[in-house]
């Protein structure tokens, strides 16, 4: 190829995607800090009791939600290319004035309906995480209020039952704790998982080994909640022969909460 006709063909090229570089280039901009702009506004707007911090973790982390469904969408970028194509024909005209904030709310509704959508989501989950460290803070306030007591405790976890045993493997209740969660629960109906932390918080063991075999818990699971509370004082057994058995289904004649049983279950907690 001559030169020339190299020149030439660069030439055309040139000439006819004048507008694709500042299509590119816009586009990137509106995808990264025209669109960071929306939502920290949005959020501003919908959730005014969140503070400037906590609006840039929410714009952040929405950000980084929509890049990941833009990743698992195309490798080429779903969004970007369809806000491209929004742009390029505005560009590729007679030079004139293009206003952005436009473009946008009436040719990217989806996109911004999508980017409303998933930072109300991100601010559901902020608050739940928020509640739940002020929830987990109180458990630990009152645990730091009982003196640390000598006894051990394994904590038995399965997607329906939660029980206790001492170290003899003597089923663990305490009647005062239950009858007092019955006479603060305003159904009368105690979770059995509130009723359990009241009586370690209580009891405050200087160990708790917790037997999880839970598979469907939702997060934070119950025994992810003891080891915040109690930290260190909260191990997680080796796969013990407990634990071993509950896996295969065999439950024996565990008890189905802490209100029934007060025999033994489970005496080789050694293993
Ligand atoms: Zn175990």
């Amino acid at each position: 190829m001559s030169r020339e006709r190299a020149d030439a063909r660069q030439l055309a090229i040139s000439l006819a995607g004048d507008a694709g570089p500042l299509a590119d280039v816009l586009a990137e901009c509106v995808w990264n800090d025209w669109l960071y702009a929306y939502i920290d506004h949005d959020v501003r707007v919908r959730f005014p009791y969140l503070d400037s911090d906590e609006r840039e973790y929410v714009a952040l982390l929405t950000q980084h939600a929509l890049r990941s469904q833009e990743a698992a969408e195309s490798e080429e970028g779903l969004w970007i290319r369809r806000i491209r194509a929004e742009l390029l024909p505005l560009l590729d005209g007679e030079p004139g004035f293009c206003n952005l904030d436009g473009v946008m709310r009436f040719r990217a509704k989806v996109l911004l309906q999508t980017a409303e959508d998933a930072a109300g989501e991100v601010v559901e989950q902020f608050l739940a995480d928020r509640e739940y460290e002020e929830f987990v803070s109180l458990l630990r306030y009152m645990l730091e209020s009982r003196p640390l007591t000598q006894s051990v405790i394994h904590l038995f976890c399965t997607d329906e039952r939660v029980w206790m045993c001492d170290e003899a493997g003597a089923l663990i209740r305490d009647d005062a704790v239950t009858e007092a969660a019955h006479q603060v629960a305003e159904d009368g109906d105690v979770n059995v998982e509130d009723l359990a932390m009241s009586v370690l918080i209580t009891r405050s063991p200087c160990r708790i080994v917790l037997h999880d075999v839970t598979h469907a818990a939702p997060w934070p699971s119950f025994p992810e909640t003891v080891e915040r509370v109690f930290l260190n004082r909260a191990v997680r057994c080796r796969n013990c022969a407990a634990c071993r058995r509950l896996e295969q289904g065999d439950a024996g004649e565990a008890p189905r909460d802490l209100s029934e049983g007060s025999g033994r279950w489970l005496p080789r907690l050694s293993d």
